[in-house]
């Protein structure tokens, strides 16, 4: 072993310690949310996987943004290999994965080209943001920006750091690299370099620079919007779509009956499940979930990201106190709901799920919404003045409306159509027409009803 490896050694230890230790932390966090099983269905999640995550299939709605993320996606897990090699590089002095044979040479070729891929998707996606991109991605708070900003220049380093590197490696000409006639823009690279001592000293600095800013990419990820990096395959993992009623549209049960429940809904994060809480640490602030919202699109205070940003903000700051069995904070004193997401931003939501249709991680925008909206209306007793009324008629008159609930079946009169209780039995019949309270009582739709009828 060379004193350049041993070095390495401890470089490596230390940026996989410090990243062990964030982890450890930051997803020992999500223990103050509730507990919900999403580890069944192996099968299932893992066809959700391929599709969402790894197919990017609601990436590519998105004709311009959509090739740009998957390419950048894609890309990440081929250069994973060589990121992987350069490792191996840095412990075994000319280690690489020559052994492959004629997969290496491919491998290598598809490295190089998804680089240069990866490498112009980062320069549009900079001038995306900062020139001509859409109003979502150029708006965004001044944090979010540098923070996107300076991944993006640390993805094109360490782009750029891996073409010096092998183009170096190349130009020094020791057969060290036996796929280097199949690196066609390292090659090129190689041609503005000689074999000489300077050249060895240009590809040590590109492989430090290379393999630091890869170690330090990780370290920084759990601190940043980009820890979807790590945290998205999982969230589609997670994820109930195509397994529960829930994740294909219908809300939550909720035990009215439940007599030990201290409060119904959610107004902090600890009465989030811990797939809620997973959920704001994977949101990428794409804004795609806003950009179709009909309540922001109408000019309402709704914004689906921001309850997701916010929910990361609130359990950021709540979690560390928490865990670490703080009592006396005045962050204790805020709560998520009124101090972070306010009640008009929840009631303008109309439950329409367009935000996680569009979600390309898979985030449950709506259960959270409706959790808060519940304890609003069931432990607070707050809802709009327009609700009031419908809540009262529904008690007294169990339709929206103030009509008799005598004269539901009125449509009705005269078509000789028997009700289930008239049959007293539902093995009697093959059909039941549930005619609702707009076919029962609104003069335009009880017509529709004695047409279907
Ligand atoms: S479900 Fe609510 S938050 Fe989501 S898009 Fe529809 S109105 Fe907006
Ligand atoms: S919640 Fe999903 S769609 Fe909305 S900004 Fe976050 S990642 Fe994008």
């Amino acid at each position: 072993m060379e004193i350049k490896n041993i070095i390495f050694l401890l470089v490596l230890l230390a940026a996989l310690g410090i990243f062990g230790y964030t982890a450890r932390k930051v997803f020992g966090y999500l223990k103050i949310g509730k507990p919900e099983n999403r580890f069944d269905h192996f099968d299932k999640r893992i066809g959700n996987v391929i599709a969402i995550a790894l197919g990017q299939t609601k990436i590519f709605r998105d004709s311009v943004a959509g090739p740009i993320h998957a390419g950048i996606f894609w890309g990440f897990m081929i250069l994973l290999l060589a990121v992987t090699e350069s490792i191996g590089e840095g412990l075994i002095p000319g280690f690489s994965f020559s052994f492959l044979g004629p997969l290496y040479k491919v491998i290598a070729a598809a490295t190089d080209l998804i680089a240069l891929v990866v490498l112009v998707a980062v320069i549009f996606a900079l001038f995306r943001r900062h020139v001509a991109g859409p109003k979502r991605l150029r708006e965004l708070d001044r944090p979010s920006q540098m923070d996107a900003t300076l991944i993006l220049f640390a993805i094109s380093l360490i782009m750029l750091s891996m073409f010096v590197q092998n183009g170096t490696r190349i130009a020094l000409g020791d057969g060290a690299d036996i796929a280097g006639s199949w690196r066609p823009i390292s090659l090129m690279v190689a041609g503005m370099f000689g074999a000489s001592g300077s050249t060895h000293v240009i590809y040590e600095i590109a492989w430090w620079v290379h393999i630091v800013l890869v170690l330090g990419f990780l370290n920084f990820l759990p601190y940043s919007k980009h820890f979807h990096v790590i945290t998205s395959i999982h969230n589609v993992y997670f994820s109930n779509r195509g397994i529960r009623h829930e994740g294909d549209g219908a809300l939550k049960p909720l035990d009215l009956e439940d007599e030990t429940a201290k409060k119904f809904g959610a107004n902090d994060v600890e009465d989030l499940t811990w797939k809620q809480l997973f959920d704001s640490y994977t949101c990428t602030h794409c804004g795609r979930c806003t950009s179709v919202c009909p309540a922001n699109i109408t000019g309402k205070l709704l914004s689906p990201k921001k309850i997701i940003v916010d929910t990361r903000t609130r359990f950021e700051e709540k979690a560390p106190l928490v865990t670490n069995g703080v009592e006396d904070a005045p962050e204790l004193q805020k709560q998520l709901l009124h101090d972070f997401i306010t009640p008009q931003e929840l009631w303008a939501c109309t439950t329409c799920r367009a935000c996680v249709q569009e979600c390309p991680v898979m985030i449950e925008h709506v259960d959270e919404i409706v959790d808060l909206r519940r304890y609003l209306a069931l432990t607070e007793g707050e809802f709009p003045e327009q609700l009031q009324v419908l809540y009262r008629n529904l008690e007294n008159n169990f339709a929206p409306w103030q009509f008799s609930p005598e004269d539901r079946g009125a449509w009705a009169d005269g078509l000789e159509i028997p009700t289930l209780a008239e049959l007293g039995s539902a093995q009697e019949i093959d059909y039941l027409f549930w005619v609702g309270c707009s076919g029962s009582f609104d003069a335009r739709y009880k017509k529709v009803s004695v047409a279907l009828a």
